[in-house]
């Protein structure tokens, strides 16, 4: 009964409805990318997506193992690297930044871990003492950093030492070789950096800011903040943009800030806050700090290809992509060189055949072991004075040798044979020729 009548005199609650879902969800979209980062930049070493591997002279490009010497297709995947970064830094200001750096990444990493462990604290430890709990998050915190420093410093040197032998150098705790410093050293390095300087290397280390200060453009995407004057004045002053700034400026002040690294964090915030007032949010993504275009653009100007600069731009990248891609496809999987060795012209052998030396350098650039077979066109009878022919190569072994061109005295009364040595690796679908010339003793007659 009691129920009832405490039920009826109730007052009724007008609900308002619900507010429409939030049309800018960049942070969201940012996190995502960060995932798709990591998992890139944790699998690139391990898949030979890219990687140097500095003590045995190799470069990895999309899993193909590249020799050093192979300089074309090393500068061209190396300037195409560089321009897609300064292309990004002239269409697309500091997006690179916020979105793939991973010093961004792992900064905003760390600052939530430690923003964890202070709740985990609070919610662990209710009853001790404030500094007791300070201490534990703090203990909590430089403990999972370690660990994670441990970790990212073994990918990052990953990248230039094979990772297998880079594991072994870390459960010996090697501190001997160059490779072991190395990878001691990044760690340190790396737990610094992501427990105390964090986003503050971005506005004082990095370079890449002031480069893009000079790259950018009138059509260059910027955040912005565009509001009326006066009685117009949408912005309500809650300052949330500057809040969740993790550079720590006010987006209001100027849209050319060196620090502004375009996350559009401050774009949600403010979107999130003037929602709830049924206006649309203040700060923008615009190209240069032109207002906000308010019809559908074309997608090639949506995608900020918006003057003849970024046409010219793109057929840069277009030209490096085609060099790479033509530079990969006349690689050869099998090294082939030979050359006169001309310290002798030629020797006569006991049994009165012409001896010429050959040069000869066979190198296996597959994974896979590999047999070489080489024979001689235009010189009747000849032979090189290989141990054994075809010649077995392991993966990345090199067979470099001076050998012996052996053939009998021709009775063509020429002193000079124009001769080709053909080289035919089971690894590649045709052989290698060279042109040499086979000198022998002029017969009197
Ligand atoms: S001002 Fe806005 S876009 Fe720029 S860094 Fe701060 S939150 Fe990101
Ligand atoms: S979040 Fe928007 S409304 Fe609030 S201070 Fe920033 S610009 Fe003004």
């Amino acid at each position: 009964m009691s129920i009832q009548s405490s039920a009826a005199s109730k007052p009724k609650v007008e609900r308002l409805p619900p507010l429409p879902p939030q049309d800018t969800v960049y942070r969201r979209i940012r996190k995502r990318v960060h995932v798709a980062c990591v998992l890139a930049f944790v699998a690139a070493p391990f898949s030979n997506l890219m990687r140097f591997d500095v003590p045995r002279q190799r470069f990895y490009f999309a899993g193909v193992e590249l020799w050093i010497s192979e300089f074309a297709i090393i500068f061209f995947a190396i300037m195409l690297l560089m321009f897609v970064i300064a292309a990004s830094a002239i269409i697309h200001g500091r997006i690179y930044c916020s979105y793939a750096c991973p010093q961004m990444i792992f900064s905003e990493w760390s600052q939530s871990v430690e923003a964890w462990a202070k709740r985990m604290a609070l919610k662990v430890l209710k009853t001790a003492s404030p500094s007791l709990r300070k201490a534990a998050a703090a203990a909590v915190f430089y403990g999972v950093l370690l660990l994670a420093s441990v970790f990212l410093a073994f990918v990052f040197t990953a990248y230039f030492i094979e990772p297998r032998d880079l594991l072994g150098r870390l459960l010996r705790f090697d501190l001997a070789t160059v490779g072991g410093i190395t990878g001691a050293t990044v760690t340190v390095i790396t737990f610094l950096d992501f427990t105390f300087v964090r986003q503050k290397f971005c506005t004082t280390v990095c370079p890449y800011g002031y480069i893009q200060g000079m790259l950018q453009d009138q059509h260059t995407l910027l955040v912005s903040y565009q509001d009326g004057q006066g009685e117009d004045r949408d912005c309500i002053d809650c300052k949330k943009c500057v809040r969740v700034c993790e550079m720590g400026i006010d987006i209001r002040d100027s849209a050319f800030q060196i620090e502004c690294v375009h996350c559009g964090d401050c774009i949600d915030a403010c979107e999130d806050i003037l929602r709830k007032v049924g206006k649309p949010g203040l700060i923008h993504y615009t190209w240069g700090d032109q207002p906000k275009a308010v019809v559908r653009e074309p997608w090639y100007m949506r995608w900020g290809f918006r003057d003849a600069k970024r046409v010219g731009v793109l057929l840069i990248l277009a030209f490096y992509l085609t060099g790479l891609a033509l530079a990969l496809s006349l690689r050869r999987p099998v090294l082939v060189e030979i050359n006169p060795d001309r310290s002798i012209m030629f020797r006569v052998l006991e049994d009165g055949r012409i001896a010429n030396l050959i040069r000869l350098k066979l190198a296996n650039r597959t994974g896979k072991p590999v047999q070489v077979r080489l024979w001689v066109e235009g010189l009747p009878g000849a032979d090189l004075a290989l141990p054994v022919n075809p010649v077995a190569l392991q993966p990345g072994e090199t067979f470099e040798r001076t050998v012996e061109l052996r053939a009998p005295m021709g009775d063509d009364g020429q002193d000079v044979h124009h001769i080709r040595i053909l080289a035919q690796s089971n690894a590649a679908r045709s052989s290698d020729a060279e042109e040499l010339t086979f000198i022998t003793p002029l017969k009197r007659k």
